[in-house]
């Protein structure tokens, strides 16, 4: 699944290409793409310009001319390219929006969990996917005093509390594994039990984390490829996600792999001992 980081790479591979172009032609191939009348989408969207792209946690926001933005969720293995060659366009193309220069931003996702929604660009607050998330590493909202409250109040492991998007937000299943790892704790620690210290350390790492991973471009973990076709190489820096029986870099301990929340989970039992 694409991370926070996979997102903003996108978000960054498509702004050059897209930013200040007209939409002319829009095609829905796939009616459960778009959540709301798909109809009124294709009609709002034709004929607007694309103003800017921005980005909510793992929410590329496509903003229009028109005080209409595109929210698009890529899920599992949702993608953009763009090309102006028919042969590009595939049965799992979902959605074609024709730009005015021919080229042709190609909406791709092989197990259509993706999902597109249009919205008022000033209400984007009170969207139901938007409203609910939690501060996200690197913005002006991610400070001590917001995420203690909004961790501590949980009895549940930390694993599990750090991946509930309502908790903090952009952070998945890959780099929960890795903060956890570097700032030592052990991912079935009660949320409830952590120390100030404890949280400060979760908020350094995260932003850390994603700071190096959105400037490796991501991880390609799985088939993560970004708009312009490059492949991320945070896998490379990963230390603990998909290693186990691997040693530690840091104790030489084998990783070992359990599961947490029903989670795959990563960590070194002796790095990260339970409190
Ligand atoms: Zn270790």
């Amino acid at each position: 699944m694409p991370e926070m980081p996979e997102v903003e790479t996108v978000r960054r591979g498509l702004i050059d290409q897209v930013k200040g172009r007209k939409i002319t032609h829009v095609e829905i191939r796939y009616q459960n793409l778009i959540t709301g009348d798909v109809d009124q989408f294709v009609e709002f969207v034709t004929g607007a310009t694309v103003t800017d792209i921005g980005r909510r946690a793992k929410f590329l926001l496509i903003h229009l001319d028109n005080g209409y933005t595109i929210i698009s969720h890529l899920r599992m293995e949702g993608r953009y390219k763009i090309s102006n060659d028919p042969s590009a366009i595939d049965k799992h193309s979902h959605a074609i929006f024709t730009l005015d220069n021919g080229e042709k931003l190609i909406y791709n996702d092989v197990r259509k969990f993706g999902r597109m929604q249009l919205w008022n660009t000033d209400d984007l607050s009170n969207n139901k996917s938007i409203q609910k998330l939690g501060p996200e590493p690197l913005s002006k909202d991610f400070t001590f005093e917001n995420l203690k409250p909004r961790i501590i109040r949980h009895r549940k492991d930390i694993k599990t509390v750090l991946l509930d998007q309502s908790v903090m937000s952009g952070l998945g299943n890959i780099y929960v594994d890795e903060v956890l790892w570097k700032v030592k704790i052990h991912p079935e620690t009660s949320a409830n039990h952590l120390t100030d210290k404890d949280i400060q350390k979760i908020i350094e790492a995260s932003n850390e984390e994603m700071r190096q991973a959105i400037q490796a471009g991501g991880s390609t973990v799985r088939s993560y490829i970004d708009a312009n076709g490059h492949k991320g190489n945070m896998q490379n820096s990963l230390k603990v996600y998909g290693k186990e029986g691997t040693p530690c870099p840091r104790c030489e301990t084998e990783i070992e792999k359990i599961k947490v929340g029903g989670r795959g989970t990563h960590f070194c039992p002796k790095c990260q001992v339970i409190k």
